[in-house]
């Protein structure tokens, strides 16, 4: 999600200050008259300064897309990584700034206006105060949007008209071997909450569709009783953009798992997601005793049989995703 730079307070005045002094000297090498100089020179600063704070802030909230707009797979991760309340509350404060400053510069021009020749820096500096006391008490809330913009800044990037599956199972069964073998540019690596690598996202154009593919590292690989519940909410994210979820089986057991705990991850999963699942056997290449293999595959509907590093079967799997597409498309 786009973030623009957040600013400190210091920054914020800084450049408020600076540009109040800019306008100011311009006042005063006008033309006006000598005496109502000093006058009109404060209320240059005053006004300048109040303005220049409310556009600083006002262009961020401009900028930062309305969460409630956002897919709520976004909202969703905005909540899991920064918390979507804080972050609301954060914008609120500095809407809240706006008003306030565009409040007392009026009160304040107007009390200049009034005031003599000699008050006239009297009033400017109690504007300033105000300001500066002002922008301090929004402090915790730039910090938090500075520290949002930092944690938001690789989001995923998720093409929502595509279909797209999500690719799950234990750790080395071949699902990244897989996800390389179905797409075609290498896939992206995006930030997403409590996996350490990242996910993985690869995109392939069949027959005029767009097909994406989720690889989840560190998410989907494990026992659903082993996760907290900000990872459950990671994972629960990652259903709203799932149209189907392809379960790979390490059908040899190299990578240290067996079949029947696989099998249990699969049932796990499949409770968790509503979405439908496809199972697939991969390193079927590797298979010694097929027969002891077989009696899980019979326990599964309709399951596909792959070799990802071969290459073997995946011409099987996009045309199973064109199925479940055309499927979609005549629900839609
Ligand atoms: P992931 O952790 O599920 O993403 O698993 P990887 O895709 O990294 O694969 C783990 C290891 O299994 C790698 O060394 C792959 O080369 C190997 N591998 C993946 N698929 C197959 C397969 O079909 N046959 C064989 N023999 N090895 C495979």
């Amino acid at each position: 999600m786009f973030i623009p730079t957040i600013p400190t307070p210091e920054e914020v005045l800084d450049k408020s200050f600076s540009r109040a002094k800019k306008a100011a000297n311009k006042v005063r090498s006008s033309k006006i008259p000598r005496h109502q100089k000093s006058k009109k020179t404060e209320e240059a600063r005053i006004k300048t300064a109040c303005q220049v704070t409310e556009e600083t802030f006002n262009s961020i909230l401009e900028k930062i897309p309305k969460i409630s707009t956002l897919n709520m797979f976004y909202q969703d991760y905005i909540d899991v990584v920064v918390g979507v309340d804080q972050f609301k509350k954060s914008l609120g404060a500095l809407k809240w700034a706006v008003d306030l400053i565009s409040k007392f510069e009026n009160q304040y021009v107007f009390k200049i206006r009034r005031s003599s020749s000699e008050d006239a820096s009297k009033v400017r500096k109690e504007a300033f105060g105000r300001l500066a006391s002002v922008v301090y008490r929004i402090e915790d809330e730039l910090n938090f949007l500075d520290f949002a913009k930092q944690k938001l800044r690789n989001m995923p990037t998720i093409d929502f008209k595509a279909t797209t599956a999500v690719i799950a199972g234990f750790p080395n069964v071949g699902k990244s071997t897989l996800l390389r073998q179905l797409t075609t540019a290498e896939p992206k690596v995006a930030d997403y909450p409590f996996t350490t690598t990242g996910i993985q996202i690869g995109h392939l154009e069949h027959k005029w569709t767009h097909f994406q593919f989720i690889d989840t590292p560190g998410l989907l690989d494990r026992p659903v009783q082993d996760m907290n519940e900000i990872e459950l909410n990671a994972m629960v994210a990652l259903e709203h953009l799932a149209d189907i979820v392809f379960y790979i089986f390490d059908a040899s057991e190299t990578s240290g798992y067996p079949l029947e705990s696989q099998l249990n991850l699969y049932n796990e999963i499949k409770h968790v997601f509503k979405t439908p699942i496809q199972c697939i056997f991969n390193k079927m290449d590797l298979v010694e005793n097929i027969e002891y293999v077989n009696g899980y595959i019979n326990q599964l509907e309709s399951p596909l049989m792959l070799s990802a590093s071969e290459g073997i079967g995946v011409t099987e799997i996009i045309a199973k995703m064109e199925e479940f597409d055309n499927e979609k498309k005549k629900r839609s």
